[in-house]
């Protein structure tokens, strides 16, 4: 009799322990999941608007507080009157070109910024196949983003001091090369030297010392 009890006690509390274990495990890997998914997405997606083929703004979505460039303080150029941006980018924006301007950087010439989703719809139609986003589908809806060349551009904007001195530093200032050359298999978007996007400085600075895009840093 004493000796089936004792062997029942154990075998009560080996299961207890592997039940034990067995939860903890789990507990442990769950708790491991969510925490690696809720650290990426609560400190990384903070702010951070991605918007691609798979990502589509909704028609009806205008960034607050849009500035005219032009009626701005401007250390670059204007390729027109009615260049619009957020102010929350326009003003890194800002400071990034003073910046290159002390570091006799100077002659970029902003080409773009915000365009609504009726414009980049008109722009889908009038262009051939592959050639223009989707509505919806175009970053420049964000407000967040400018395209830019230079005076000297003749060859090419990524064969200019002006390129260069950006790809060197415009994380400084928040902004990312959007669609970097051999990136077009996960951005979807070729090659674009002229295409800027501001994500803020602690992603710009990851997402340029990992050399990766915005789609591989939001994962
Ligand atoms: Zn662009």
């Amino acid at each position: 009799m004493p000796k089936p009890k004792k062997n029942n006690i154990s075998r009560i509390l080996i299961l207890s322990l592997f039940f034990v274990a067995l939860i903890a495990a789990s507990f442990a890997f769950g708790y491991k999941t969510g925490y690696d998914k809720g650290a990426d997405s609560a400190s990384r997606n903070r702010n951070i608007l991605l918007v691609n083929e798979d990502n589509l703004l909704p028609p009806d979505y205008v960034p607050e507080d849009l500035v005219n460039l032009y009626e701005m303080r401007h250390a670059f150029r204007l390729a027109n009157a009615e260049i619009y941006m957020t102010r929350v980018a326009y003003e890194p924006m800002q400071e990034m070109f003073l910046a290159a301007e002390h570091d006799n950087v100077n002659g970029f010439i902003i080409t773009s910024g915000y365009r609504s989703y009726e414009r980049q719809q008109e722009i889908y139609a009038e262009s051939k196949p592959g050639y223009a986003q989707k509505p919806g589908a175009s970053e420049h809806q964000t407000g967040l983003c400018f395209d830019v060349t230079a005076m000297n551009s003749g060859d090419g904007f990524e064969n200019t001091e002006q390129y260069a001195w950006l790809r060197q530093n415009a994380y400084k200032y928040g902004f990312i090369q959007r669609y970097p050359a051999n990136k077009s298999h996960i951005t979807g978007i070729s090659h674009e030297p002229w295409h800027y996007r501001y994500v803020g400085v602690a992603a710009a600075e990851y997402i340029h010392k990992n050399n990766i895009t915005l789609e591989e840093y939001l994962k």
